[in-house]
């Protein structure tokens, strides 16, 4: 049975191809841009079970865009997950207050990052069921 399916939103390359291998490792789908505006209109017609979303990106940033995810009806459950890169980027505190459901600060550790991954899917379906 395949995994939820997962949107990743990050420019950089060695990156993306990290999160994407750790996750499809996982047994996870997923699908990716390279920026928020491309990431909003496959978020809509591909209704990934999470987003994992740069903050730094080129164009709009990962905060705008997920003012504008909330913003959405047809996308405003889809919890998304902030993945920050330096010390100019959101700290966790910020990143939980501004609305996302998880945060991951690079360079990625596959184990802590995994976890995050799972915590916010199992919070999900639980909140699901029960509603
Ligand atoms: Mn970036």
């Amino acid at each position: 049975m395949p995994g939820p399916l997962i949107l990743i939103v990050e420019d950089n390359e060695k990156n993306l191809k990290l999160v994407r291998d750790i996750l499809q490792f996982n047994g996870y789908q997923t699908v990716e841009s390279r920026t928020a505006e491309k990431a909003i209109e496959i978020a809509r017609t591909r209704q990934p079970a999470l987003i994992l979303m740069d903050i730094q990106l080129p164009g709009m940033d990962g905060v705008t865009a997920l003012r504008h995810l909330r913003a959405d009806p047809s996308m405003r459950r889809i919890p998304v997950m902030a993945i920050t890169g330096s010390a100019v980027s959101i700290g966790r505190k910020k990143a939980l207050e501004v609305g996302f459901e998880g945060y991951h600060a690079k360079p990625i550790r596959v184990r802590v990052f995994v976890e995050e991954v799972r915590r916010i899917l199992n919070s999900r379906s639980e909140t699901k069921g029960s509603s």
